[in-house]
């Protein structure tokens, strides 16, 4: 890590040491669907998720893969940008819950594509069994990869709440076994889950510090219109986090969690400014990430400023049971 250019590791840092450029993501829908949504664990999704406003196609038949990603490509270059190698992102759904002979069909058109040097595929940590993993194993031996396992909280009772439909020990599993595998896990986390305090996002943060993970993107948590969450949201059942409020929770979390974990998000996003009800903050992304640079530098702090290596690692001495 650089440590005098940013207080936090970001993705792109550790992506330019590694290729000696930027890198950029096109991210594409595949055509997935999730078990959360198709009864196989539930029927009506997390309480936040309307996933096209989330996912680069917001149509539900996207057009094919080889065409997402050369519309991707030429965005990235018209805007000017000096990009030559790209990942592709696996983004909307479960992208792994599939047979694996259709899933290495999708990877391997993805990864013929010209500048692609590898893949990011976005998942759930219940749907990565050895066969899967056993696949992604292969590729990491050729390609760039990044799998990307949505936690949101280390708090079972949160997890219910915002009906994941799995457990924190599933999400324990599914890095244990991706571990040594030659590719890199990134896990998902939302600040200001229904029923949390900072108390329980800083145990999410050490938690995380204490798995074998190598990336972590952190979102806010936005209500969206048409979502479960929406109607919680309008009788008082959730509170949207401020911008300040925020400000200081991303920074507290950075701090405790281990210096080495690139940072792939800072705030959450929408394609579709209009489906977001709340929190609807002055600033852009742009600006908030300046913020959470220049609070860490106010600080006089820095990612891993706080992370004490054995915290997290056997749970929070019950404190999970005192939320
Ligand atoms: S696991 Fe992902 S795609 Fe499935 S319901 Fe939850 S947020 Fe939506």
């Amino acid at each position: 890590m650089n440590q005098l250019q940013r207080p936090y590791y970001p993705l792109s840092e550790f992506l330019r040491e590694r290729f000696g450029c930027r890198v950029s993501k096109i991210p594409v829908h595949a055509g997935f669907d999730c078990p959360n949504r198709d009864g196989r664990v539930g029927r009506e999704g997390c309480i936040f998720c309307w996933n096209p406003s989330f996912s680069p196609a917001l149509q539900e038949s996207p057009a094919s893969l080889t065409e997402q990603i050369r519309v991707g490509r030429e965005a990235v270059k018209g805007a000017g940008i000096d990009r030559r190698k790209f990942l592709v992102y696996f983004q909307s759904y479960t992208n792994t819950y599939a047979p694996v002979e259709k899933l290495r069909r999708l990877y391997d058109t993805a990864l013929a594509e010209p500048d692609v040097v590898g893949l990011c595929i976005a998942t759930r940590p219940d749907c990565v069994p050895g066969p899967v993993l056993d696949m992604l194993e292969g590729y990491a031996r050729r390609w760039h990869l990044w799998l990307e396992l949505g936690l949101q909280s280390a708090h079972d009772r949160t997890l219910a709440v915002i009906r994941r439909g799995h457990t924190r020990a599933a999400f324990e599993d599914a890095a244990a076994r991706s571990s040594g595998r030659g590719f890199y896990v990134c896990a998902h986390v939302i600040l200001g889950l229904p029923g949390e305090g900072r108390r329980e996002m800083m145990e999410t943060a050490d938690f995380l510090s204490s798995q074998p993970v190598q990336g972590v993107k952190i979102h806010h948590l936005q209500i969206i219109a048409g979502t479960p969450l929406e109607a919680m949201y309008r009788c008082g059942r959730v509170a949207p986090l401020g911008l300040d409020e925020y400000l200081q929770l991303v920074c507290d979390f950075l701090e405790r969690l281990r210096p080495d974990i690139t940072i792939h998000r800072l705030m959450g996003d929408v394609l579709d400014d209009s489906l977001l009800l709340a929190p609807r903050w002055p600033e852009g992304k742009a600006q908030v990430i300046s913020a959470v640079e220049r609070e860490l530098r106010l600080r006089g702090s820095r990612q891993g400023s706080r992370w004490l290596p054995d915290k997290g690692k056997n749970g929070w001495g019950g404190a999970d049971d005192e939320l």
